[in-house]
């Protein structure tokens, strides 16, 4: 009787912890008078050779182009910090991140979202100290099996992002992409893709009040698809052809 009553009081403060560290993470997250620190960790989604030579080959400099795009973005919308996020590459883990579930039933993302925050504590090297670093998994995937990757993600609770992206050097800069897009996600911006991928219009226009409207010349970040016609687009294939949109920049906290 005594463990039972125990049990049910460890389970329940460890709740109340866990909604109270998310509460704190989402307030401090979006304050962008400091900026969020982003640490990304590589991980090699299969024991490859040639997986471990690309990552052994990454630099900081591969991703600055993030802080980089983040100041140019934050300037557009007068974010009074010109340097909104600082994003540094992480050691290579060596152990995989939970599988996604193969079911959508809400029971199972519910519980693979607390698998991956448990995993996620004892795999963040560097952000003991750290209420509000951004923990991003990229995990790389061998450019040979052409596979379709699974999806990447990001979770505001949590402060988490899983990006699966290729080990090619040619791949880098979209995965940098990817990177931005889920980094988004986890301070509170949407997805702005209909069911097939396609920009969603206005939101997921980098220019809605471009004449004529198509082509569009960028991608808005979370559709990250530039609408070439009202039925056709392309992925946004580095940062620089990327754009933060009005919406997005009212969901992040950047405007009101
Ligand atoms: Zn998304």
């Amino acid at each position: 009787m005594q463990w039972a009553t125990a049990r049910k009081f460890i389970l329940a403060s460890t709740l109340v912890i866990t909604l109270l560290v998310s509460a704190i993470q989402m307030l401090y997250s979006r304050n962008w008078g400091v900026s969020l620190p982003v640490i990304v960790y590589p991980i090699a989604a299969t024991d490859d050779p040639s997986i471990h030579r690309y990552i052994d080959n990454l630099s900081q400099r591969d991703f600055d182009i993030i802080d980089t795009w983040m100041s140019r973005e934050a300037a557009r919308y007068k974010v009074p910090n010109p340097t909104p996020t600082a994003v540094s590459l992480g050691p290579r883990l060596d152990t995989l991140p939970p599988a996604f579930p193969q079911s959508e039933h809400l029971a199972w993302l519910i519980l693979w979202q607390l698998r991956m925050r448990v995993w996620a504590a004892f795999n963040a090297p560097g952000t003991f100290w750290s209420w509000r670093t951004v923990r991003m998994y990229l995990v790389l995937h061998r450019p040979e099996d052409k596979q379709v990757l699974p999806h990447s993600l990001g979770l505001q609770k949590g402060l988490i992002g899983l990006v699966h992206g290729f080990a090619d050097d040619r791949q880098t800069a979209q995965n940098t992409v990817v990177v931005a897009h889920e980094l988004l996600h986890t301070v509170g911006a949407s997805d702005k893709y209909d069911y097939i991928g396609n920009p969603v219009f206005p939101h997921g226009y980098a220019s809605p009040n471009r004449k004529p409207l198509h082509p569009q010349r960028s991608a808005e970040i979370m559709a990250g698809r530039i609408a070439i016609s009202p039925f056709s687009s392309v992925m946004a294939h580095s940062l620089r052809s990327s754009r933060i949109g009005p919406t997005t920049a009212r969901e992040i906290n950047w405007i009101e």
